[in-house]
């Protein structure tokens, strides 16, 4: 079995940030190890609290898991203020020589339009995407980061281009390629999760040693299918069902 370490901030609604991801594995097939950057108490129309743990206390979180588990590839979601993005980029520095792919969801803001990263801690995320295999920021993150899409500071997927009937998201390679990505969509206002559950399907997808282009084409197939077959809520905006991101 595959072992994905996962550095990202709890949703206590459950359909975003470590929820999601650990939900994302299981389907893999894959074991999740999380260290949990920032609990925030949200549902799926906003944030009203987040406490951010911390540098410390990640760092040793970081220790306990890698110390115990060899780890097949990262997914880096939330991680809020700066000292926690300093923390993770000296992580990923030490452990650079390993090769493990790393893919970073550069979280921004919540699509409630809540706040996941302080203002002052941009610049630091914009430092460390350059230790990333692979960034997913959807295309509001992409423009609040400035990112050069002629010259990226590492692949770059940015997600939801175009998004009508079909969602069509863009890859540029370090290399100067590009190439897009698209799939039905059938429930568009279904994606509360949505982001985090991908690039973490992406994760698993390279720790079974996929190759990048059809990880990202796996990976987007099992989140058309879990927006597809999402559970039928009370909430307002409902949820993804990663159990059924196989089912047709
Ligand atoms: N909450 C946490 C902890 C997250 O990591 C994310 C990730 O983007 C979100 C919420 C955002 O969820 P969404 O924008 O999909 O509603």
């Amino acid at each position: 079995m595959k072992n994905i370490l996962i550095i990202a901030g709890s949703d206590s609604v459950g359909g975003a940030g470590v929820q999601a991801d650990i939900k994302t594995c299981e389907a893999f097939g894959c074991y999740s190890a999380t260290a949990i950057t920032a609990i925030t108490a949200q549902n799926t129309n906003g944030v009203s609290d987040v406490l951010a743990v911390s540098a410390q206390n990640l760092d040793a979180q970081l220790k306990m898991i890698t110390d115990e588990l060899d780890i097949h590839a990262v997914k880096i979601g939330m991680l809020f203020n700066a000292e926690l993005i300093k923390s993770v980029s000296l992580w990923l520095k030490r452990i650079s020589d390993l090769r493990i792919p790393v893919i970073i969801d550069p979280v921004c803001v919540a699509k409630s339009g809540a706040k996941l990263l302080r203002d002052d801690a941009l610049q630091a995320l914009r430092e460390i995407l350059p230790y990333a295999t692979l960034i997913t920021p959807n295309i509001d993150e992409a423009k609040i980061l400035e990112l050069d899409t002629l010259n990226p500071p590492c692949n770059t997927l940015i997600k939801r281009t175009h998004v009508d009937e079909v969602c069509v998201d863009m890859l540029y390679l370090k290399n100067g390629k590009t190439l897009n990505f698209s799939e039905n969509l059938q429930k568009p206002h279904i994606m509360h999760g949505a982001g985090c559950s991908f690039s973490t399907a992406i994760a698993c997808e390279l720790a079974n040693q996929r190759q990048l282009e059809v990880a990202i084409q796996n990976a987007k197939k099992f989140i058309a299918n879990a927006i597809k077959n999402a559970y039928s809520t009370d909430f307002g905006v409902r949820l993804l069902n990663h159990k059924k991101g196989f089912d047709e």
